[in-house]
């Protein structure tokens, strides 16, 4: 049985090769010397770089300047020098850990006051923190659901929303990308409690979720609406206030909001926003909450001038809409690019294979351009992409410079 046990501990990447020892033995053990030569081998080996200046659209990155087109950083706050001072006077008040989990002695005035007053922006009853976003959406659905119960998900759903589902227990459903019949069908055929998951904005693709359907279905069905606001709190609506207000709608009792810090607001952690009942079970029930250190009090303090910069300065949105349509004008008179149907700072432009995308890339990268390459299996085989990512951090000139180095890249053959 000790042999049984080492071989059922062993963590299995779908695409991991074991290798047997001996005929029908227990013990199977990974070749991950052989696994991680044929990822190199394919081009498919993940390389970190390393960042030595700030946050911006100007960075120094593995030694060498570059003008990024990748960061989340959609409001250009990442580097602002009002939530920088908000930290060390969080530093000064605080320190610098905070030494516990929240439900323990680590939950202090900076956490509560965010959580407040992220609460009366979004006009929900409660806002609960999160020291990630990924955090959140396993908080969230494990809380609500468990085994016996059918979570219907948007195939083009953020990784962590579907590891969310398996680790709660409950049966995940996966639904075609914004394909509300194929929902629907779903939802008729669920058992248990139901959940509908999505991305307000989804990660790969920029678009938006069909959402007046979306809550119409959720209500019919009386099942729980969640959707990951991550690349759209802060960017989308005129207040920045997300996909409910980008489509005029009112968020019901049975909705809950995952909204991420360290993208628009520029720092850190995430927060699920809805009606007292569902929030009162999350503290109660949210193993991502009770088992884990808050984050640093002087990182809430940052959030908060993070949050009075996203509701008043609506300039950043404006410059970002600007830039998005600019981007997309220039883009349309380049041969080769195809640009996806997306009116967010998330800009995909399909190439096709995979080698093209790799080698546009590293052409980008050469001329001083981060642009990463997507490629399968993120991404269907045939629609690898650059996957162009605006921010308020970026002027007009910084536009030309991508538009002409992508009109570079694409002329050579
Ligand atoms: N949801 C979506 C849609 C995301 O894109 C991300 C981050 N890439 C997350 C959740 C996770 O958020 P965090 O980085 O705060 O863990």
């Amino acid at each position: 049985t000790g042999r049984r046990m080492r071989a059922s501990l062993g963590v299995r990447p779908a695409d991991g090769r074991r290798m047997d020892y001996g005929e029908g033995d227990a013990i199977t053990k990974h070749d991950w010397t052989q696994w991680l030569d044929e990822r190199a081998a394919a081009g498919l080996t993940r390389r970190l770089r390393v960042a030595g200046s700030p946050q911006g659209a100007r960075m120094r990155i593995d030694g060498r300047e570059y003008l990024a087109f990748c960061s989340n950083d959609y409001l250009g706050l990442a580097n602002d020098p009002r939530l920088a001072m908000a930290m060390r006077e969080g530093i000064d008040r605080y320190g610098v850990g905070a030494g516990s989990a929240h439900l323990i002695n680590g939950h202090f005035e900076s956490h509560q006051r965010l959580e407040d007053e992220l609460a009366s922006w979004l006009d929900v009853d409660a806002a609960r923190l999160f020291s990630t976003g990924y955090m959140a959406n396993l908080g969230v659905v494990g809380a609500l659901m468990g085994r016996g119960d059918t979570v219907i998900a948007d195939r083009l759903n953020h990784a962590s929303l579907i590891d969310a589902v398996q680790l709660s227990g409950a049966r995940l459903s996966r639904y075609r990308h914004n394909d509300l019949a194929d929902l629907e069908a779903r939802l008729e055929r669920a058992r248990g409690e139901r959940m509908i998951l999505t991305d307000g904005v989804f990660s790969m693709d920029g678009d938006i979720v069909p959402l007046a359907e979306l809550v119409e279905l959720a209500e019919r069905f009386d099942a729980w609406l969640v959707v990951d606001e991550a690349h759209a709190f802060g960017v989308l609506g005129d207040q920045g206030r997300g996909s409910f207000e980008a489509a005029g709608l009112v968020p019901g009792e049975r909705v809950l909001r995952v909204g991420t810090l360290g993208k628009a607001f520029g720092t850190a952690g995430a927060f699920v926003a809805g009606a007292a009942e569902p929030l009162a079970v999350l503290l109660q029930r949210a193993r991502t909450y009770l088992f884990t250190t808050a984050q640093p009090p002087a990182v809430a303090e940052a959030s908060r001038a993070a949050l009075a910069i996203v509701r008043d300065e609506g300039f950043r949105r404006d410059r970002l809409a600007d830039l998005v349509s600019a981007f997309r004008a220039g883009v349309a008179g380049i041969e080769g690019l195809e640009p996806m149907p997306s009116s967010t700072p998330i800009q995909p432009l399909t190439v096709g294979e995979a080698d093209r995308a790799l080698v546009m890339a590293e052409r980008l990268d050469a001329a001083g351009l981060l642009v990463p390459a997507i490629r399968p299996p993120t991404v269907p085989v045939g629609g690898s992409r650059l996957r162009v990512t605006l921010s308020a951090a970026h002027d007009r000139d910084d536009l030309e410079e991508l538009l002409s180095a992508l009109r570079e890249c694409t002329s050579i053959p």
